[in-house]
C-alpha cells in the first residue's frame, strides 16, 4: 500500500468510518476522498469493509448514492464518443433472470434503429452463464476488446456486447470483491451505486433498466424491485444518463431455453421474428422505452412499431451477424448461423445426451420454477459458482411448455441437454418444477411486465 501525501490529507479514514457508523451523513467531498483514496492503494482492507458496512448499517440516502455512484463513476476511464455519436448513445442493463437471453436481440435491434450501444456486460457467477458467457459459445467470439476497438466497432456496426476493461470503475471491483466477503452485497445503495456507475462510465446518454422480481430473482419482492428501480432510475438521471426501469415478473423463465448455446440458438430465432411470446414483448418494450428516452418526440408506441418493424425486416439478424463478425466471428460462421432454417448445432456446442421429462398430470401450466431450473442447470455445468469454473456451454434445459399452456398426461415438457449421465437426485423431484393446475381451470400467460418507473 502506498502512502498519502500528507499535503493533500483532507481526513483520516477512520473519521469517515466513524462518522457513517454513527449514521451522520457523508459530504460529496468526503465521498469522493473515501473512493479515490480506496483506489489509490491508501485504504485498508477492514477500513473498506468497515465503511461498507456502516453504509450498510446507516444507509446512504439519495444524494449520498448518488455521490458514490458518481465518485465511482469518475474512478478510472470512461468511454468518450466523438461529438456526432451524442444523442444516438443508448443501453439496457438487467438485473439477471433465468433464460435471460434479451440483450442479444436488443443490442442488434436499437443498433438497427440508427443507435449505437456500446454494452459492457458481465459473465455469470451462479447456476446460468451471464451474457458474455452465452456469446462465447458461438467459436470465434471475442469479449475482451479495447476502448479503440470498441469505438471502431460502434462506429461501423453499431453495437457491441464487451466485458469489462481493467480500468473501467476500478473502484466498483474492490468495493465489490469487499462486499461478497463482508456481508454487504444485498444492499440497495452499494447495489444501484455498483450497476449505475458502470453504465454511466460508457458515456451513453439514455438507459433502460430490466429490473426483475419473483423466485428467479435476487429481488423475490415486488417492493424490493420497485425500491431498487427507483433509486438507480434517480441516481442515473442525477447523472445525466436518461433512465428509465421496467419492474418485470421472473417467476417462471425467460422464453424456453436455458443454457448458453441453447440461448444463443433461442435469441437467433427472435431476430428471425419466431421468438416466444414474452422474450419479444419484452425486447419491444425495453427497447420502445429507451428509443422514447432517447428521443420524446418519439412515442412509446411508435417506439414499439420500429422495434416490430425492425426485427421483421431482418434488419436487427443482419446487425447480430455484422455485431458477432466485428467481435472475431468468422464470416462463414456467422453466416451460417443466422442463415433461415439453419441447423445451428452445426456450428455450436450440442450436448451429447437429451432425456425427456414427462408430464404426470393434464391441466394447464400455472407456473415453472425458475429457480429450481437454474439449479439445474448449473448443476450440468451451464454456470460457475467461482470465477475460474470452466463452464460448459452445450448444457441446459429445453421447455416444451410455457405458463398457460394445456398439458397432456405423457407429453413431454421438459428435454435435458446432458453430457455426463444424469444423477438420479437431480431429477428425482423434477415434476415438482411445473405447476399444473386441472382441466378447466383457464390460466392467463399475461405480459411479465409489471410497471414502468420512471
Ligand atoms: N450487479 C452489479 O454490477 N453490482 C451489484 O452490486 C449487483 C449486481
Amino acid at each position: 500500500m502506498s502512502e498519502p501525501n500528507n499535503n493533500q490529507v483532507k481526513y483520516t479514514i477512520p473519521e469517515l468510518i466513524i462518522k457513517k457508523r454513527n449514521g451522520q451523513k457523508l459530504s460529496k467531498d468526503e465521498i469522493e476522498f473515501f473512493v479515490q483514496s480506496v483506489v489509490n492503494g491508501h485504504v485498508q482492507e477492514s477500513q473498506i469493509g468497515a465503511m461498507l458496512m456502516a453504509m450498510y448499517l446507516k444507509e446512504l440516502n439519495i444524494e449520498e448514492t448518488t455521490n458514490l455512484t458518481r465518485s465511482m463513476m469518475e474512478s478510472g476511464d470512461m468511454l468518450m464518443w466523438p461529438k456526432e455519436l451524442r444523442g444516438k448513445l443508448v443501453d439496457k442493463h438487467s438485473t439477471g433472470g433465468v433464460g435471460d437471453k434479451i440483450s442479444l436481440v436488443l443490442a442488434p435491434a436499437l443498433a438497427a434503429c440508427g443507435m449505437k450501444v456500446p454494452m459492457i456486460s458481465g459473465r455469470g457467477l451462479g447456476h446460468t452463464g451471464g451474457t458474455l458467457d452465452k456469446l462465447e459459445a458461438i467459436p470465434g467470439f471475442i469479449v475482451c476488446i479495447d476502448q479503440s476497438r470498441m469505438q471502431e466497432i460502434i462506429d461501423s456496426v453499431g453495437c457491441c456486447i464487451v466485458g469489462q476493461t481493467k480500468s473501467l470503475v476500478p473502484a466498483d471491483k474492490i468495493f465489490y470483491a469487499t462486499r461478497d466477503v463482508t456481508g454487504t452485497i444485498d444492499d440497495t445503495s452499494l447495489i444501484a451505486a455498483s450497476i449505475i456507475s458502470k453504465k454511466a462510465a460508457e458515456q451513453v446518454g439514455a438507459l433502460v433498466l430490466d429490473v426483475k422480481c419473483g423466485k428467479g430473482s435476487f429481488n423475490k419482492t415486488e417492493t424490493a424491485a420497485r425500491e431498487l428501480a427507483s433509486k438507480m432510475v434517480n441516481i442515473g438521471n442525477g447523472l445525466g444518463v436518461k433512465t428509465v426501469a421496467l419492474i418485470t415478473k421472473m417467476d417462471s423463465p425467460i422464453g424456453n431455453a436455458i443454457g448458453n448455446a441453447l440461448e444463443v440458438v433461442e435469441a437467433i430465432e427472435c431476430l428471425h421474428d419466431n421468438g416466444p411470446d414474452d422474450i419479444m414483448d419484452l425486447v419491444y418494450s425495453l427497447g420502445a422505452q429507451v428509443l422514447h428516452q432517447n428521443c420524446k418526440t418519439l412515442s412509446i408506441t411508435e417506439a414499439r412499431h420500429q422495434m416490430i418493424d425492425i426485427i421483421s425486416s431482418g434488419a436487427a439478424l443482419k446487425k447480430f451477424r455484422d455485431m458477432i463478425v466485428a467481435q472475431g466471428v468468422s464470416e462463414p460462421i456467422a453466416d451460417s448461423l443466422c442463415a433461415p432454417g439453419a441447423d445451428m448445432f452445426k456450428i455450436l456446442p450440442k450436448a451429447q445426451n437429451v432425456t425427456a421429462i414427462i408430464c404426470k398430470k393434464e391441466g394447464s401450466v400455472l407456473e415453472i420454477d425458475s429457480l429450481r431450473c437454474a439449479e439445474i442447470s448449473g448443476r450440468l455445468g451451464a454456470g460457475r459458482f467461482k470465477s475460474s469454473d470452466p463452464i460448459n456451454y452445450a448444457v441446459g434445459l429445453e421447455l416444451c411448455v410455457h405458463v398457460g399452456s394445456k398439458v397432456k398426461e405423457g407429453q413431454t415438457w421438459l428435454k435435458i441437454h446432458h453430457d455426463a449421465p444424469l444423477q438420479k437426485e437431480l431429477i428425482e423431484n423434477i415434476d415438482s418444477i411445473l405447476s399444473v393446475v386441472p382441466p378447466g381451470e383457464v390460466v392467463v400467460n399475461g405480459s411479465r411486465i409489471i410497471d414502468v418507473v420512471s
